[in-house]
């Protein structure tokens, strides 16, 4: 099969394509045929080296669906023909946080697919069973292989932090990126309004068309007194933080009194200032947003079926093309998310 083998670290020309065996099906294991792979952020960072998780050589990629070609000893709950995707993840399944409900914090995670498994830069990948969700029928399969990683911390912060109300008004910064979009269309499936804030005026047009009910656009994060002036001085009931700190003093500013904020994006690592007082008075809540665990993938995919939620694909690339769909991502040229097609 051919796939896209990371052999060193370094700049997007070390992903090249070769001619490698498919991999033997394993206990618990299930061989799926890639149909398609998202290209996420989260790769170029693997690509560079900066996390010391990915031994080498390995092949990334966890925004992957496919079809199941054949399962392993121990497998019945997957069989030849399934069409299925992934959850980023390898929790235990076994510890207190998993049994709780919460896989995402388990500490005795057996590593992520495109990390420490290889991944779906590939035209087939052998995957545990136990990371595999199959997809509803009518949901194509380029948009299944987003339901974790792209359609999962919005669905997440807009159900579960926010448990948004039809009418209820969401701000989203940093809305022009993948999660970004995906947001605007969980808040308009649930009938509420969408404020997406961004940095570049080139993108507002295109935040219209997607469907933002208003868009702002502010390049150093001072938007608060614009979403107070178009929710009549009140601020909105969530905002779903997807830049972080260089967003963070206006999302404050943005919240109304009980309102939430949702972080699932810190893009500069940077720590912010916040007046503990003003928590208290006004009862803000704020809530870290991770990965989406299995059963939370299954109850996205029903959701993104039931409302017709297709991801905006910017470019359909070949394996042969994965070092490309780096270089453009890292360009930031990319508006959607970029899909490599084995
Ligand atoms: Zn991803
Ligand atoms: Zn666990």
């Amino acid at each position: 099969m051919r796939a896209v083998k990371l052999r060193s670290f370094g700049e997007p020309d070390v992903l090249t394509c070769e001619e490698v065996v498919v991999p033997p099906v394993g206990w618990g294991e299930v061989l799926v045929k890639i149909a398609c792979c998202g290209v996420c952020h989260l790769d170029l960072i693997l690509r560079s080296g900066l996390r010391s998780r990915v031994a080498l050589p390995r092949v990334l990629g966890h925004e992957l669906a496919g079809e199941v070609v054949s399962v392993g000893a121990g497998v019945d709950a997957f069989a030849a023909g399934d069409r299925v995707t992934v959850f980023n993840f390898q929790a235990c399944l076994e510890c207190e946080d998993c049994l709780r409900g919460h896989p995402s914090l388990c500490r005795f995670s057996k590593g992520d697919i495109g990390q420490t498994r290889d991944g779906g830069y590939a035209e087939y990948a052998v995957l545990l069973a136990s990371n595999l969700v199959k997809i509803p029928q009518g949901l194509a399969m380029e948009a299944a292989c987003f339901a974790a990683c792209v359609y999962g911390p919005p669905y997440k912060a807009i159900l579960q932090v926010g448990n948004l109300q039809a009418g209820q008004t969401v701000v989203i910064t940093g809305a022009s990126g993948g999660l970004g979009l995906a947001a605007i269309q969980i808040v308009n499936a649930l009938g509420g309004r969408s404020i997406a804030v961004t940095s570049s005026a080139a993108k507002a047009e295109l935040l219209k068309s997607k469907g933002a009910s208003d868009v702002i656009v502010s390049e150093d994060g001072a938007f608060g007194d614009d979403v107070r002036r178009l929710t009549d001085g009140r601020g909105v009931d969530l905002v779903v933080e997807l830049v972080g700190s260089p967003t963070f003093a206006g999302t404050l500013r943005s919240l109304a009194p009980g309102g939430r904020c949702a972080l699932i994006g810190e893009l500069h690592g940077k720590p912010v200032s916040i007046n503990l007082g003003l928590l208290i008075i006004k009862e803000f809540r704020i809530e870290g947003v991770q990965s989406a665990s299995r059963d939370e993938v299954r109850e996205i995919l029903d959701f993104m079926k039931k409302h017709d939620l297709t991801p905006e694909i910017w470019r359909r690339l070949t394996l042969e093309e994965a070092a490309l769909a780096h270089l453009q991502l890292q360009a930031r040229e990319a508006i959607g998310r970029v899909l490599l097609i084995p």
